[in-house]
Order: structure tokens, then C-alpha cells, then sequence
């Protein structure tokens, strides 16, 4: 079930009443937990169920449930699962047939979406990127042809790197850094990437924490970026290997190389069967 994240009333009544009901609380950690409980008068036994633990616990859960008992898992805030423990818990609780729910609420990704401005018809949440230079600007790379509104989490110690990696990967577009949401400082600051890169380089990390939200591709942008690739890809092969002609245009275009082999050899092979 979703717990608050960040303003204690954000938990819903049947939350409340669930928590009052069940046998224990899995947890990531029991302090947290323990005083959100203590706030609402709720005495439950906890226990930890975190990614160190997850393995060796997870049994236990089950051969609890099955044996009839209610056990709630939440995480520290918001909804578990989400960048947070409890995909295997819930994946394993359904193989073996077991009886599994989810109380909804509280979740910083669809928060900030719904804060941002930005386009909210499709969106794609990617969880926190790697969080080193070279990796995640590979990351960055496979997401700008997206079409999709981008919801990333990242530390606020990142954040002003990862900005910048983001400005010189997915260029001009809009974008909204949203923090402390639910809070009392909750602040959403909206403004192309270059200019939030800009901003964070000089202010330095933020207090509290972030969610970013970026624009997608301008309407159209995947598609001339699709038919650039093409065109550098057809005048490569015409005096290289499609293995060549594929480096080449990876190294030219600064797009995934395993992405432009693939489209590589579609070109290819329309090309020897007459195709365009
Ligand atoms: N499961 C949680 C959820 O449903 O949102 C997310 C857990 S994840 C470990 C923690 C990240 O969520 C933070 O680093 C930040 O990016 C984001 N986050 C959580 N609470 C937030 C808040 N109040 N304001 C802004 N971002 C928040």
C-alpha cells in the first residue's frame, strides 16, 4: 500500500483501517514506519524488508500468507515497487497463487507529471538513469527518440550533473524540476534544459528531493532524426560493410550502436531484395 510522501496526511482512510487490521507490516525501514504509525495510533508488529534482507524474508511473507495471515509491505514513502522493494515479493505471491492487493496513493512520478504542465497523455518513468557520465548519457541517448514525456528521479547531489548531461543530450527542451512535493518548501521550477542546467551549475544541489520532468521530442523530431539516420546510413553502405557503415553512423549520430546495426542491416537487405 502507497504511504505519504512527505505530507503525513497523505494516506488514505482505507490505508488507515488496513494497517489497524493486518497481522504485520513489511518495511524498509521500521523507524520510519514506526512513527508514521505512532502518528495515527496504530500499534502493529514491523518488520524490515529491504533489498539486503529481500532474499532470505520474502520466503517468510509468503509461507505467512499462505498460512492465512494479512501482511502489508510499504516502503519509506509513497508506493512500494516504485524505485522501492516488492516486485519480486508481489511476482512470487502470484505464481504461488496467493492473495495479493494494492491500496493506492501518494507517488512522487505522477505528482510531479500532474505539477509540470508538461504533456501527461503519454509518459514514460524511467526511475533514477545511472548515475555516472558515460552511462548515462547512453541512457539519455536511447530515450530522446521517445516520444513520450520523460519522469526521472534523480538525488539532489546529481541533479546539476545530470541537467547538464541532459541539455547537451536531448538539446532545448522544456522541462520542470520538481522538489520537496507534498512539503512545505514543495517548489516546481519549469524552464528548457540548458536554462535548469544553467540554474543548478550556479545555485548548486537543491535541498530536499527531486523529480524531473522532461518534454518530448518536438512533433516530428523522431521521425527526421529517423529519416537522417536512414539517408547517412544508405550513403555509408553504398562503399562499406554493414558492420562499418553501422560504426560509422553510430560514431557520426552519437545514436546506439546495437540501434543503428539493426536498422543497418534492414537497409541492407531491402536494398539486395529491391526494396527502397
Ligand atoms: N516509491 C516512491 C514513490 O512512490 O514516489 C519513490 C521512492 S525513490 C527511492 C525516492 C525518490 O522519489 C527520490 O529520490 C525523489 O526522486 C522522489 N521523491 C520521493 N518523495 C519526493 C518528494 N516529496 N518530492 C520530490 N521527489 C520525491
Amino acid at each position: 500500500m502507497a504511504t505519504p510522501i512527505g505530507n503525513a496526511g497523505d494516506i488514505t482512510l482505507r490505508a488507515l483501517e488496513t494497517l489497524r487490521g493486518v497481522d504485520a507490516v513489511a518495511c524498509e525501514d521500521t523507524r520510519t514506519t514506526g512513527s508514521l504509525l505512532r502518528r495515527y495510533g496504530i500499534s502493529v508488529p514491523l518488520f524490515p524488508y529491504h533489498e539486503h534482507n529481500a532474499a532470505k524474508v520474502r520466503p517468510q511473507i509468503l509461507a505467512r500468507v499462505a498460512a492465512g495471515e494479512a501482511i502489508a509491505l510499504v516502503s519509506d514513502a509513497g508506493t512500494p515497487l516504485v524505485s522501492d522493494p516488492g516486485f519480486k515479493l508481489v511476482r512470487e505471491a502470484r505464481e504461488a497463487g496467493l492473495p495479493v492487493t494494492h491500496l493506492p496513493g501518494a507517488n512522487a512520478a505522477i505528482t510531479a507529471l500532474v505539477l509540470s504542465g508538461l504533456p501527461s497523455d503519454r509518459f514514460l518513468f524511467t526511475g533514477f538513469l545511472p548515475n555516472k557520465g558515460g552511462p548515462r548519457r547512453t541512457a539519455l541517448e536511447e530515450l530522446k527518440p521517445v516520444p513520450a514525456t520523460l519522469v526521472l528521479y534523480e538525488s539532489p547531489q546529481r541533479l546539476p550533473d545530470f541537467l547538464a548531461d541532459a541539455a547537451s543530450v536531448l538539446g532545448n527542451r522544456e522541462a520542470a524540476v520538481a522538489r520537496e512535493l507534498t512539503k512545505l518548501f514543495e517548489e516546481v521550477r519549469r524552464a528548457p534544459l540548458p536554462e535548469l542546467a544553467a540554474h543548478y551549475a550556479q545555485a548548486g544541489p537543491p535541498k530536499g528531493e527531486v523529480v524531473v520532468v522532461i518534454a518530448p521530442p518536438a512533433e516530428g523530431a523522431a521521425q527526421a532524426e529517423a529519416a537522417d539516420l536512414d539517408t547517412l546510413l544508405r550513403q555509408a553502405l553504398a562503399s562499406m560493410s554493414v558492420r562499418d557503415a553501422a560504426a560509422h553512423v553510430a560514431t557520426v549520430t552519437g545514436q546506439p550502436k546495437k540501434q543503428v546495426y539493426a536498422r543497418a542491416l534492414e537497409l541492407a537487405s531491402a536494398a539486395r531484395d529491391g526494396g527502397p
